[in-house]
């Protein structure tokens, strides 16, 4: 035995299980076993309202730790006592322990927020689950221990659980199903029309009604009638924090206690955000950064992205990695199965190319047949290439044809024109900005796949080669029409750009840094634009809808549902 990990065998599978189960994960396990599976096995969390404040109320019990043993046991109260039973394989800290004076008979007393409901019993089956176990534990540890208490903060009530033998079994119970669970290393299936999805704050992580939707529809054979819109919508529409971009020579980013401020060399101090608003630091050309700055970004789980002064990707700095070993070794099986990679592939390339017809479908006042048919069906031809290089062909087919009408798309009365795509470097002002455009969408997607889990450099489609975040590239695929190319459209048709924002070099065309501050408010309002999911029905914004993606991606990897569903406009 390792530490305190013990490896099991079982299942023709081996998984590594903690020899103890924290007495909180038993309570997660009661609610949900999702849940449970998620934070514990998975280590992920979210913080909402409900748990951000269900800490805040247990600073006081907190806030002062004391060791105890039965022999030394003569105090009333022992508050934050952190104690573990090997034998009952639970690991607990336990809020506040009472004892009767004598040193022998004692009462754990669990804090929780909130009011104290009003059913049989006075308390939910997590909570007296926890607290029993939490008892088993005490009486491992040589005390006498029958009974618990609730305390709910809000109402000031105490609730007193028996420690009967029903609820005894119950506990043993759960503790050997959440270990099976754990060795068998299958995330439990979501909980079907729940309540108790309400209030979860792994809704956004786990997608319960859309993976359940999903399953559905499979089971259908991939039809939607009557499934559209008949979800919850569970994940907020928006991200509260938001990316920062600072850009240019000249800058300096400092922390002042929870403000990242933003200083010119000329100006003085330009800009300041609350660290706890934002998503990312995007730092464009010789920007410094201050270390107590680069070290507070990382342990929030802030990245900060380093791009050259034309917008190439160099670096990003982040804290730990996700520790979700679990997906990145089936990302790796998958991405070595040519027949698995090329279903996602499949899907991705098609998922573009619908929504390529849909673009130009609501915004080419031609309406041109030849090329809306044309579009549909190589999408069609691409949901059913045999392999990676027909479907390579069929990509290139449709960029010729797509690309061929963009032009349709920008006002005839404008200065500015399309003919066709090239890049590296871009020859005119509408391939520069797609450039720009592509480059800080790829970034997106890949700071998007770093937060889910995944290894953003080995892809399914993309292949992979030195340097190249092939994922990324794989996922952002969807969304280059509706994203890049139609904040392009935006930008050039509400003149928003004009021909002084563009240099001319000896090879090609570049953006003047105000041009590069103006593509990306363009691009920032246009992630932020809700839209209505084509799948799930509900309000969502773009940069949101990526996060989906990334997250349904996983649930596929994991055998949840079997096809991933590319995101695609109708
Ligand atoms: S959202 Fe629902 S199914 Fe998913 S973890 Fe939370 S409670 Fe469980």
């Amino acid at each position: 035995m390792a530490g305190d990990w013990l490896v099991a065998e079982n299942l023709g599978s081996k998984a590594e299980v903690p020899d103890l189960i924290p007495a909180r994960m038993l309570s997660e396990f009661a609610y949900c076993p999702r849940l449970c599976y998620i934070e514990w096995i998975d280590g992920e969390f979210q913080d909402s309202e409900d748990t951000a404040d269900g800490r805040y109320q247990h600073r006081r019990v907190d806030s002062k730790e004391d060791t105890v043993s039965q022999d030394e046991f003569e105090s009333v109260h022992a508050r934050s006592l952190f104690l573990t039973g090997p034998k009952v394989g639970i690991t607990c800290r336990i809020d506040l322990l009472e004892g009767d004076g004598d040193g022998e008979k004692v009462t754990p007393v669990d804090y929780k927020r909130g009011e104290a409901p009003d059913i049989p019993g006075g308390a939910y089956e997590p909570d007296r689950v926890q607290l029993c176990a939490q008892g088993q534990v005490l009486k491992e540890n040589g005390f006498q221990c029958d009974r618990g208490i609730v305390y709910f903060v809000r109402s000031k009530k105490r609730v007193p659980i028996a420690f009967d033998k029903t609820l005894v079994q119950r506990t043993k119970d759960l503790i050997s199903d959440l270990r099976k669970v754990a060795e068998k290393r299958e995330m439990p299936p979501p909980l079907q029309d729940s309540p108790k999805c309400n209030r979860c704050s792994l809704a956004g992580i786990c997608l319960p009604d859309e993976v359940n939707l999903l399953k559905e529809m499979e089971a259908k054979g991939g039809s939607e009638k009557g499934l559209f819109g008949k979800i919850r919508k569970l994940l907020p529409s928006r991200d509260d924090a938001m990316p920062v971009y600072v850009i240019g020579h000249g800058h300096t980013v400092r922390k002042k206690g929870d403000i990242l401020e933003i200083w010119s060399r000329d100006e003085g101090k330009v800009k300041e955000a609350r660290l706890r608003e934002i998503s990312q630091v995007n730092l464009y050309g010789a920007v410094d950064i201050s270390t107590p700055a680069v070290i507070d970004l990382m342990q929030r789980g802030i990245p900060v992205l380093y791009f050259t002064r034309g917008g190439w990707f160099q670096g990003i700095s982040t804290g730990h990695t996700h520790k979700n070993v679990e997906l990145r070794m089936r990302q790796f099986e998958w991405a070595m199965d040519r027949k698995r990679s090329l279903s996602i592939a499949r899907a991705v390339v098609a998922g573009k190319i619908k929504n390529c017809r849909t673009l130009i479908r609501r915004n080419d006042a031609e309406q041109p047949k030849q090329v809306l048919e044309t579009l549909d069906k190589l999408s069609g031809d691409a949901k059913n290439a045999s392999n990676a290089e027909r479907l390579l062909g069929i990509e290139g087919a449709a960029a010729e044809v797509y690309f061929g009408r963009l032009n349709g798309l920008l006002k005839s009365e404008n200065e500015f024109s399309f003919e066709n795509r090239n890049r590296r470097p871009p020859k005119d002002p509408v391939n520069a900005v797609l450039s720009y455009l592509y480059a800080v969408l790829a970034k997106e997607m890949f700071v998007t796949l770093l937060a889910v889990g995944f290894d953003p450099y080995l892809g399914f489609y993309h292949r992979p080669r030195y340097g190249r975040p092939a994922l990324a590239l794989d996922m952002m695929e969807e969304f280059r029409p509706f994203v890049a190319d139609s904040t392009m459209i935006t930008l050039f048709n509400k003149r928003e750009l004009t021909d002084k924002d563009f240099i001319q070099t000896g090879i090609g065309v570049s953006l003047t840094s105000k041009a590069k501050k103006k593509v990306i408010a363009g691009y920032e309002r246009q992630m932020e634009t809700e839209i209505t999911h084509p799948l799930f029905g509900y309000t969502v914004s773009y940069r949101r809808v990526l996060e989906v993606q990334a997250r349904l991606l996983s649930r596929v990897l994991f055998g949840e549902i079997k096809e991933y569903p590319a995101f695609s406009r109708r």
